[in-house]
């Protein structure tokens, strides 16, 4: 199967040399990207800047920016069978990119930004993807109702959510503790590598994948 994963962080430039982004490390999406490929699927890996080697047996595409990102997906999720968005890619962006280095001078600086465009939000509308949809949830709060919430409001199957109010779990680190949001019910996992985690998370996806075409 044709199977696109997007991961790592986005970085938004304010001029030539600075530039906003987020902690993530790549890792979970690294991990999903080389699951799937050692599982014997053909694996798009579309990914911002990582200090990550690419996995073996995976097609490798960098996007520097959401914007970037977003291009990228609209152009290959037409022929993939599923897509997992494990990116943080950043919300906002800085509305204008300084040609120069911004000096300072001035004891307060205000930068405006604007939003990106929500890559997951536009596989099925715009893009029309048909195939099985999967995004990931990283919240402070609420995480069931959150994330259920995204499930429906991106026409998600799958909804992968992990609660990164809890130390040493999720963004930058080698373990997670996710639990899986589905329509009609929530399964928890344990606390587990990364590494292992995305072997399970790739059954779980192949095995939805295949009951939502039976
Ligand atoms: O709404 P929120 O950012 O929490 O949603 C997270 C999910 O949406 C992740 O799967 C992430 O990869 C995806 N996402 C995206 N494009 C954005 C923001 C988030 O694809 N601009």
């Amino acid at each position: 199967m044709n199977i696109l994963v997007t991961a790592g962080p986005t970085r938004e430039p304010i001029d030539p040399v600075r530039f906003l982004s987020n902690r993530s490390s790549g890792k979970m999406g690294y991990e999903l990207a080389a699951a799937f490929a050692h599982a014997g699927h053909s694996v798009m890996l579309i990914s911002g800047p990582t200090a990550l080697d690419v996995p073996d047996g995976v097609d490798f595409l960098p996007a520097e920016t959401a914007a970037e990102m977003h291009e990228a997906v609209a152009r290959h999720i037409g022929r993939m069978d599923i897509a997992v968005f494990a990116a943080a890619v950043a919300d906002y962006t800085p509305a204008t990119i300084a040609p120069e280095k911004i000096k300072k001078s001035a004891a307060t600086f205000t930068l405006e930004l604007v939003k990106t465009p929500d890559i997951l939000g536009s596989a099925r509308t715009p893009f029309g993807f048909t195939g099985t949809l999967v995004g990931f949830a990283a919240e402070t709060e609420n995480l069931e109702a959150n994330a259920r919430d995204k499930l429906g409001r991106k026409g998600c199957d799958l909804i992968i959510a992990n609660d990164v109010s809890k130390p040493g779990i999720g963004f930058d680190s080698n373990q997670n503790e996710v639990s899986l949001v589905y329509p009609r019910h929530t399964e928890a996992l344990p606390l587990a590598s990364k590494h292992d985690l995305a072997h399970q998370l790739v059954q779980a996806i192949l095995e939805l994948h295949i009951s939502q075409r039976l």
